[in-house]
């Protein structure tokens, strides 16, 4: 069982880094593609196992530090069909929308925005069809189709990317559709009186949800980072008007923590100020993750928004939504973070990918902390044998009341270890031929490979110790 020092490496093979985690996502139960018995879904991903364990454990760390942690923030889960009034209170239904061209030769879309900003032009929603237009044009020659590598577009035109449904419609007219979510924070908005008239919370205070998001994506691509259909955690922090400066420097610097110690590097992280504000916002930052072959890119959305939300919805819903505060009326500000999770999940991949020699093999573990692992424990017997199947299972039964374990007797020990590794297994409990007589099991420990041996009768104290570290 003894495993020799190891050196860092890269995989050998041609495989980008991204492409080798998208591998191990479908190979060993993380995410499949949406649909795909059918040829797939463009946009829609499914979490396997392990995915549903990894994300399940990054919402409760999310929710335990915005909700659970905090005396002035409220929990919500909001339905997703809302009103189709409360997407032209938002703005969604007027200018929800992306600049779409399409290669005349082979039809494929292309987001006219995001082509002009690979190539450093900035080209933001503030801009109208024409003014995006004349930067696309002049730009043209530096411009590919990403699939057959003509440069020959139609002209940019805005499309919306609310996606209808017939939600209690019984017609085939379709005239009043409702919307599937283009974001999750409309929920919270349309909630924040009930919250205030059932909880009667002093200002500030704040709201937080997660809950799935659809748009109608172009070109949705790069796995996980833009789908048609994701999840996003989103919080809602109300102030008195004119007190958000200081309360959202507060936040910033708490949701950058955050992603400190949910385990991502201060080196793959940095903030991205928006130049062109829209013409309520009076701030706004991003956060963005340095994601292996796509590079740095948007993760999380912090917004100053003014009271344009709370007005908006008090307009066009006729009902007042001030805040009375010892008889001063108002209409809050809010302060908003906004990301989805498949952002969170890829960057948690992306960092605890590490490939490693081990005895001149290649040894890829995802070197998860404890308590995001999808799997704590792992207990393996050194054989198929009876007489070392039975006692194993016996154990994994016992331990499975405590913690989240799995068990393996298929193949040998070593690959047994690697398939641990690969999912991110902190520890690795053997049960062999000794153990028999000396009631004693070996614990592996995942990233040193240390190999630990433990009497049984401890083990649940020793597991327990060793998973809060
Ligand atoms: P982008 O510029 O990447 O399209 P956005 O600025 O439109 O994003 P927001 O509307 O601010 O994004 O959404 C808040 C967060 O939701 C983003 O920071 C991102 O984490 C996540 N998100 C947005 N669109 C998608 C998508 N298509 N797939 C996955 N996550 C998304």
């Amino acid at each position: 069982m003894a495993e020799k020092n190891k050196v860092f490496k890269e995989g050998k093979s041609s495989l980008d880094k991204m492409e080798k985690i998208i591998s191990l996502c479908k190979r060993r139960g993380f995410v499949f593609q949406g649909s795909e018995i059918y040829g797939g879904l463009a946009g829609a991903y499914d979490f396997g196992p392990m995915g549903v364990e990894l994300l399940n454990n990054i919402k409760d760390f999310w929710w335990k530090e915005t909700v659970h942690k905090k005396s002035d923030y409220y929990g919500l889960d909001s339905a997703m069909f809302k009103h189709p009034k409360v997407w032209e209170a938002s703005g969604h239904i007027a200018g929800f929308s992306d600049p779409m061209a399409e290669c005349k030769n082979c039809n494929t879309r292309i987001r006219v925005d995001k082509e002009l900003e690979k190539i450093g032009m900035t080209a933001d929603e503030k801009m109208s069809e024409e003014e995006i237009n004349k930067l696309f044009f002049k730009n043209l020659d530096k411009i590919k189709c990403p699939k057959c590598g003509k440069t020959d577009f139609t002209p940019a035109k805005n499309f919306n990317l609310l996606i209808k449904s017939n939600y209690g419609d019984f017609t085939d007219k379709n005239t009043e559709p409702v919307y599937l979510p283009g974001e999750a924070c409309q929920g919270i908005y349309l909630n924040y009186k009930n919250v205030v008239d059932s909880m009667h919370p002093k200002i500030p205070f704040g709201i937080a949800q997660i809950n799935k998001a659809f748009r109608n994506e172009i070109s949705p691509r790069n796995f996980l980072f833009r789908c048609r259909e994701f999840e996003q955690a989103d919080s809602q922090y109300f102030v008195r008007p004119n007190e958000n400066k200081e309360k959202y420097e507060e936040i910033k610097k708490e949701r950058w923590q955050w992603y400190l110690d949910l385990g991502l590097s201060e080196k793959n992280l940095r903030w991205k100020r928006h130049d062109n504000l829209v013409f309520y916002a009076k701030d706004a930052w991003d956060i963005e993750y340095n994601y292996p072959t796509y590079g740095f890119d948007e993760l999380e959305g912090i917004h100053d928004r003014s009271d344009y939300d709370l007005t908006q919805h008090s307009k066009f819903s006729g009902v007042d939504l001030f805040f009375n505060e010892d008889g001063n009326k108002f209409i809050p500000w809010i302060l908003e973070t906004s990301v989805g999770l498949g952002r969170i999940f890829l960057a948690v991949l992306s960092e605890a990918y590490t490939v490693e020699m081990v005895d001149g093999e290649e040894r890829t573990i995802l070197k998860f902390s404890k308590q995001l692992a999808p799997v704590k424990v792992a207990f393996l017997p050194l054989s198929k044998k009876e007489e070392l199947t039975r006692p194993t299972i016996n154990l994994f039964k016992q331990m499975k009341n405590k913690f989240i374990c799995q068990y393996d007797e298929t193949q040998s020990i070593g690959k047994r270890y690697r398939r641990q590794d690969e999912i991110g297994t902190p520890y690795c409990v053997t049960f062999d031929f000794e153990s028999l007589n000396d009631g004693a099991v070996t614990v592996r420990e995942r990233d040193t490979m240390r190999q630990d041996r433990v009497k049984i009768n401890n083990l649940e104290n020793y597991l327990s110790e060793k998973l809060i570290e």
